[in-house]
């Protein structure tokens, strides 16, 4: 009994699915316009640039009204800027597509033009992924999330506390389980059940230090 066809095919898929969302260039408007600093020096500049993408010779100005004028390899277009002032106070900046003129917070530049997730046709990135792939990003965004407070799975960081750290392990496990019920069906579909069964285990088996997290 072997993992080989498990283990195959999770090496394969990690590093190529997370690299080609990044290609549609995402700008977040709580994100661009939280940073007041780098704002104010926007509006203060003399040319006003906000941002360049040079692989479409794109230059994104801001306006006095907030929004941003670009202008890209095939033309000119506007990205509107809304402000909204919430009772509770403070202030809160959305884009709205150029395509379909709803209220957005993300949009992604398709070929230099930028536009929604809907317009664009993308989707949620995690809804995009098959069902293994799925779990594998949930695997993965935990794995990055205790990376960025300074641990790991095994290494408590020292901001977290030690429930908070078993339940992410939890999650992990269970993330992890579900990839591996969903990559054997997966190998299954691909080359029939008598040439998967003798390759993978039967029953699902945990990493090696997260059984407690397993058998909680
Ligand atoms: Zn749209």
């Amino acid at each position: 009994m072997t993992h080989w066809g498990y283990w195959k095919i999770k090496k394969r898929y990690v590093p190529k699915e997370l690299c080609s969302y990044r290609k549609f260039i995402p700008i977040d408007s709580f994100e661009m316009f939280n940073n007041k600093q780098l704002v104010d020096l926007v509006r203060q500049s003399k040319d006003r640039t906000s941002f360049i993408i040079p692989q479409y010779d794109l230059i994104a100005v801001l306006q006095d009204n907030n929004s941003l004028s670009v202008t890209y390899k095939d033309g000119i277009y506007t990205i509107p800027v809304e402000v909204k002032k919430p009772n509770f106070g403070g202030k809160y900046y959305f884009f709205h597509c150029p395509k379909c003129i709803k209220r957005m917070r993300k949009l992604y530049c398709v070929n230099g033009f930028y536009q929604c997730r809907k317009c664009a046709n993308l989707g949620y990135y995690s809804q995009r992924l098959r069902l293994s792939e799925r779990n594998l990003y949930g695997e993965v965004k935990i794995k990055e999330k205790l990376k960025k407070q300074g641990g790991s799975l095994e290494i408590k960081p020292s901001r977290v506390h030690k429930t908070t750290l078993q339940r992410h392990r939890i999650d992990y496990v269970q993330y992890d389980k579900k990839y591996y019920d969903a990559t054997i069906s997966e190998l299954i579909q691909w080359y029939g059940e008598k040439r998967v069964a003798p390759l993978v285990e039967e029953t699902y088996w945990p990493p090696s230090g997260l059984l407690n997290a397993y058998y909680y």
